[in-house]
């Protein structure tokens, strides 16, 4: 007799079970999916420690007739797919046909569901894969999956699995973004009896993720609008029409402003065709949107909905069908990054003075507590440590960043103001033309507002530290560290790219000790270094000598740079490209090289700098996504004095 064995069913699924059945949100993914592809407008889920003890879905979907519930727990049961052609067109989010029987294989699990077409509905009750009964019962339509002591015969799963808090947060995630890719549809979570998620529904995604983060994240959040753009197939088969050969995708959602910047990726959303997904595709396309408004190693916010054609997307990549592969992938990179991107740069992130107090947040909804954690964790704004000497950031006027920027004001200066209100309506002023400079007719468009910058006429100095600037659309204060940071770090990148880095040989080779670990980064960025203008050489164990530096750095900062580069590299960069290290290079040069704050400037220097600045390819954030700049615009004036 051969050594070959099939394996029982009961081990089949358990072994299934180990992919797709990682902790309690991955039970909770499955059978959100499942009440999904119901049709469900109303799903709720109830959980009792972190899910360990209790995990309840109650849909409102078509339910289950009673034959179909007892098959859903056979492996490989589905109703979404009967053919292998099905699997390249696949609309549902379920349709390996594993999930039931898995989650049933480590857990002990009822299912009661009814369908309208039947007059009772069916309870069925399976304890570690084994059917303990299979009753008809009296039931509402829908179904209901409860999912009790979740891997009690699988010790080893068990013993890795987190503290009840961490476990929940992975439901509240899931459960959250389940509900933004679905604003039409009521969601709602508890933990332990306490309410943590209510969503009714409404009709935009803009209003969902109002429900659930609260509005002033959308004031931190670009919405990119509607992306549609039309992909022809190159190699159709002969005779294939146009229309037949066209594939159309279509993004849509919400991007961080550059200025938010996360640790990791968890704060990034993608949704393909409905299904959250982690793709390093998409991921990359994200990044790359971002490339050199953020520094190397940070991360925006984003909620992102993608949806394509089925056949251009596989999904059965994964049993847990959380990543996927696009049949055109470099378009479908490209596209991606080209929108966000164009977004961003078409909202300028340009930071604006409030004229007010911050509108109040809107009144938070049930469950506020949960909401602000989210809420929190979900915008928390690293902001790299002022390098600025002398002055604290509490020393600074605090700006906040709470205003929309899109619109430009659209004013025309020929237009007399309306009246303000306590004036006689005889009065009629006309705007003082501030700026001096435009001629009466002009009006200020508000699309290439980074021209603007070209315009800027410097008025002063605020605390040696901020530049005062009068420009076509108002006012400007311009933090001259940043700014300054801005223009060198292209500089660097420019003549690094074109090979030739000014450089100043230094009298005496610096001479500095580096730990095994520095050593160790040196080593793999040792040519980029070198690139970058630093001659260095080992010289004894652990040691380096250093004869050359960039022009930029003054003699006495070489070492603090060099090792500042070192330990960034150390944190941020492990598995970074290569572009990401010379950024990291560069922006490490320019933020050193760029002058403080509190350091007085003449006209001349303030003149040179905005000049400067208007020729910077990305005149608004420092590589490290500081904003360098905030604008009262005219119009903010003119509201301000009432002429408006
Ligand atoms: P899949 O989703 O891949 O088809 P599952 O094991 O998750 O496989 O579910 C098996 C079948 O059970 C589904 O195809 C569907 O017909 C049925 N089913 C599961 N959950 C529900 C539900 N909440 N409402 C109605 N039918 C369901
Ligand atoms: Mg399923």
């Amino acid at each position: 007799m051969g050594r070959i064995r099939v394996l029982p069913d009961a081990v089949a699924n358990q072994i299934a079970a180990g992919e797709v059945v990682e902790r309690p949100a991955s039970v909770i993914k499955e059978l959100l999916e499942n009440s999904l592809d119901a049709g469900s407008t109303s799903i709720s889920i109830e959980a009792e420690s972190g899910g360990r003890r209790l995990l309840r879905i109650t849909d409102n979907g078509c339910g289950m007739l009673r034959d179909d519930a007892m098959l859903a727990f056979e492996r490989h049961a589905t109703s979404k797919l009967s053919s292998v052609k099905d699997l390249f067109s696949i609309s549902t989010l379920g349709f390996r046909g594993e999930a039931l029987p898995s989650i049933a294989s480590v857990s002990r699990l009822t299912l009661e569901s009814h369908a309208p077409e039947e007059s009772t509905g069916t309870r069925v009750e399976i304890h570690g894969g084994k059917m303990i009964r299979c009753d008809e019962a009296a039931l509402a339509n829908g179904t209901v999956i409860t999912v009790r002591d979740l891997f009690f015969n699988v010790p080893a799963r068990k013993k890795f699995l987190r503290s009840d808090q961490t476990e929940l947060a992975h439901i509240a995630s899931l459960v959250t973004h389940y509900s933004l890719a679905h604003p039409d549809k009521t969601f709602e979570l508890r933990h332990d009896n306490r309410e943590l998620l209510h969503v009714t529904p409404v009709a935009t995604l803009r209003e969902r993720v109002f429900q659930v983060f609260g509005s002033h994240i959308l004031d931190d959040l670009i919405d990119i609008g509607e992306h549609e753009k039309e992909f022809l197939l190159p190699d159709p088969p002969q005779g294939v029409p146009d229309e037949e050969r066209t594939r159309v995708f279509l993004l849509r959602g919400f991007v961080s402003m550059p200025q938010v910047q996360k640790y990791n990726r968890n704060s990034i959303y993608l949704f393909v065709n409905g299904r959250l997904i982690r793709d390093k595709l998409l991921l990359h396309a994200m990044q790359a949107a971002y490339h050199n408004l953020m520094p190397p190693g940070a991360f925006p916010f984003a909620l992102l909905f993608l949806d394509c054609d089925a056949e251009e997307v596989d999904v059965n990549v994964h049993p847990s069908k959380t990543e996927v592969r696009f049949r055109h992938g470099s378009w479908v990179h490209d596209y991606v990054r080209d929108a966000i991107r164009g977004s961003i740069m078409q909202s300028r992130p340009l930071s604006s003075l409030p004229m007010q107090a911050p509108p109040q947040p809107a009144a938070r909804l049930p469950y506020s507590e949960f909401s602000q954690q989210m809420e929190n964790a979900a915008l928390r704004q690293v902001i790299p440590p002022d390098d600025a000497q002398g002055v604290q950031p509490a020393d600074l006027p605090s700006f906040t960043l709470h205003q929309p920027l899109a619109p430009a004001p659209r004013f025309e200066f020929n237009e007399a103001p309306p009246p303000v209100p306590s004036t006689p309506a005889t009065v009629r002023t006309r705007i003082p033309d501030t700026h001096g400079g435009l001629p009466d007719g002009v009006v200020l468009d508000s699309v290439h507002s980074l021209d603007i910058l070209k315009d800027l006429r410097p008025l002063g100095q605020l605390h040696e530290s901020f530049i005062l600037a009068a420009g076509r659309d108002g006012l400007w204060i311009i933090d001259q560290h940043v700014a300054h940071e801005r223009i060198l770090f292209e500089q660097v990148l420019r003549q690094r790219a074109a090979g030739r880095v000014e450089q100043q040989a230094l009298l005496m080779p610096i001479v500095i000790e580096l730990t095994a670990g520095q050593q160790i980064e040196y080593a793999q960025i040792a040519d980029e270094l070198r690139l970058s203008g630093f001659d260095s050489e080992p010289f004894g164990n652990r040691t380096i000598a250093i004869s050359a530096a960039p022009a930029a750095v003054k003699p006495g900062d070489i070492e603090k740079i060099l090792f500042e580069i070192l330990e960034t590299s150390e944190r941020e960069l492990r598995g970074a490209t290569l572009d990401e290290v010379r950024r990291n290079v560069c922006a490490t040069i320019a933020c050193r090289a760029a002058i403080k704050i509190n350091m007085r400037l003449d006209q001349q220097k303030m003149e040179w700098m905005l000049a400067e600045l208007a020729k910077c390819e990305h005149p608004t954030n420092c590589p490290h996504g500081r904003p360098i700049a905030l604008r009262y615009s005219t119009r903010d004036i003119l509201k301000g004095f009432h002429r408006i």
